[in-house]
């Protein structure tokens, strides 16, 4: 395959620079030595779909102080709690003696709440692939009655921030899509990429051979000057999963969230609806997230995020900034376009 793929690259007349949107793909990409194995002609990068990367400062920060508050439990997925915000991190908020919990599942936490009379918050990131499960969280919560179980959502949307990518000046020439994302929202929903900004994209899944037949097609399209929708990751429906995305309506609705190097996305995040705003520890708390901009200004997630550069033009790569001693989310996440790079390819 690829040996197809890199003979297929050899016809192109140019360098085509394909970005990898999900931080899955990204760490496949990574750990499978896939850079290394392509013809010159293809240029991988990586894009905005690692949640915990994209988790704006603010957000960060308001978390580490709730969990400074007396009788909270933070409930939050591993990766989460390494990110630094100003005032340290989840983890460091963990070692003063903080309750501070890493779950595996959502449902961890609410399994947990039943158990306790602690506040229970659970900081929820993720992508389209998470939402279903935070949603049935909330819906069995007010099945339960449970007073002391709050949802601090940091939930995103991978189209917008397809669409502002492309609103700027960017230098992509196609996308790898991810395959778990479209299992639930389906193909039909990416039909603006080829539609109104005339570029190519392939649902992949996250194996090495699935990534290869997916860039197999992308580069067809190239060849052939097509920019088209394809679905190389057989499961996916054209219109999703209407379950989970009913699932996702009940409970959630869109807003304006503010993404690490981005700044505000319109429609890109998802808050929790009023009928479930007894919930919300957005509303309990009073959380006014203070979005700042980057707490080390020497970090360049920013450019990472949206593709601009790669992990090694960050003066820190490496020196400053390593997977023991992260100074920006991009490092701490597997699914980190830093930390997969240093991981696997430095
Ligand atoms: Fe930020 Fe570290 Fe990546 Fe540089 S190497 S962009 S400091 S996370």
């Amino acid at each position: 395959m690829i040996k197809k793929l890199n003979d297929l690259a050899k016809r192109l007349s140019r360098k085509v620079n394909i970005m990898e949107v999900c931080g899955t793909h990204t760490n496949s990409i990574a750990k499978n030595g896939l850079k290394s194995l392509l013809n010159e002609n293809i240029n991988l990068i990586s894009g905005p779909g690692c949640p915990v990367c994209v988790s704006a400062d603010g957000d960060i920060e308001a978390a580490i102080d709730l969990a400074l508050k007396k009788d909270n439990i933070i409930f939050t997925f591993a990766d989460m709690l390494r990110v630094p915000g100003r005032n340290g991190s989840l983890q460091e908020a963990k070692a003063s003696g903080a309750d501070v919990r890493v779950i595996y599942s959502p449902l961890d936490a609410f399994l947990e709440t039943g158990k306790t009379n602690k506040t229970v918050i659970l900081l929820a990131s993720g992508f389209e692939t998470t939402a279903p499960l935070i949603a049935v969280c909330l819906k069995k919560a007010k099945e339960a009655g449970f007073k002391n179980f709050f949802v601090f959502p940091v939930l995103k949307l991978i189209n917008p921030a397809i669409t502002a990518l492309l609103s700027e000046e960017n230098k992509i020439d196609g996308f790898l899509l991810p395959g778990h994302v479209s299992l639930v929202i389906g193909k039909k929903p990416y039909s603006f990429i080829s539609k109104k900004f005339n570029k190519p994209g392939v649902i992949g899944g996250f194996e090495a051979e699935e990534i290869v037949a997916a860039l197999i097609e992308i580069v067809k399209q190239l060849l052939e000057g097509k920019a088209q929708i394809q679905n190389a990751y057989p499961a996916i429906k054209e219109e999703g999963n209407q379950t989970a995305l009913k699932m996702i309506e009940d409970v959630f609705e869109p807003y304006d969230a503010v993404w690490r190097g981005f700044g505000v996305i319109p429609s890109s995040g998802l808050k929790i609806k009023k009928e479930f705003r007894e919930f919300d520890a957005l509303i309990k708390f009073n959380i006014k997230p203070c979005y700042g901009g980057s707490l080390n200004k020497a970090c360049k997630c920013a450019e990472v995020l949206k593709g601009k550069i790669s992990p090694v033009k960050c003066p820190l790569f490496g020196k400053k900034c390593a997977p023991g001693k992260p100074l920006g989310p991009c490092m701490v996440s597997s699914e980190g376009a830093c930390n997969a790079l240093y991981n696997y390819e430095k």
